[in-house]
């Protein structure tokens, strides 16, 4: 069993989206999977109750102690994937501490960069004392098509010395489409949607091999 879990304390990141269709990826290749929803708000649990035809597992554990048990009652699915909380150190700080790969997700702009900065300096702190676990990487999300990433935004991530995903997530109408169905792009007819997101779940399970 691995645990990946998609944080950036930044809202509208992208990581509920990403971390459902992830989950979802992964289920297509004939893993089982679990979601932990660990965001009070909810998003993934509303996200799970939409549509009975989802075959995703979702549990919701918004205290940092109940991430803990994870390693230990989970053991029977192939990945985890935790939907990170905003804003919350402690859950944060537990997600970081189980999981396998942290996947940071980051709208293509400075601003969104820079924010990432206290959530790197915490997983590389971590990573000091466990020798090199988690391992974490970038995903640039929400691009909109056609436009080229600005040279700031790739300077900004190689400031922080982790790898940047080759796959990024485009802005596309079907990822809020689906999801207000209970859904995956892999529902939907939209080729590069699902194309891009099996690229990402296929590059994530090299970089935690
Ligand atoms: P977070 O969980 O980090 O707060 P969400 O996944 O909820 O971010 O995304 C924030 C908003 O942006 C949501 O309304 C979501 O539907 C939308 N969104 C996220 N990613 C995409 C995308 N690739 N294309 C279009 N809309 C997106
Ligand atoms: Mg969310």
């Amino acid at each position: 069993m691995s645990i990946i879990s998609v944080l950036n304390p930044k809202g509208g990141s992208g990581k509920t989206t990403i971390s459902t269709n992830l989950a979802r990826s992964l289920h297509e290749q004939g893993h089982s999977v679990l979601i932990v929803d660990s965001d009070p708000q909810g998003s993934a649990r509303d996200w799970h109750a939409a549509s009975e035809e989802n075959p995703i597992e979702l549990v919701a554990l918004d205290r940092p102690n109940n991430i803990k048990t994870l390693t230990s009652m989970a053991t029977n699915y192939d990945y985890v994937v935790i939907d990170g909380a905003a804003k919350l150190e402690d859950m944060i700080a537990a997600c970081i501490k189980v999981s396998d790969f942290v996947l940071i997700p980051v709208q293509p702009s400075p601003y969104d960069i820079w924010a990432a900065s206290d959530l790197v300096e915490f997983i590389k702190a971590r990573q000091e004392v466990t020798d090199g676990s988690p391992r974490a990487g970038f995903v640039i999300s929400r691009v909109v098509e056609g436009t080229r990433l600005g040279n700031d935004v790739r300077a900004a991530l190689d400031d922080y010395a982790l790898p940047v995903c080759d796959t990024t997530i485009v802005q596309r109408q079907v990822y809020p489409q689906t999801a207000s169905e209970g859904l995956s792009v892999f529902d939907a007819d939209n080729t590069k949607a699902r194309a891009e997101t099996t690229a990402l779940s296929d590059e994530i399970l090299v970089m935690l091999a």
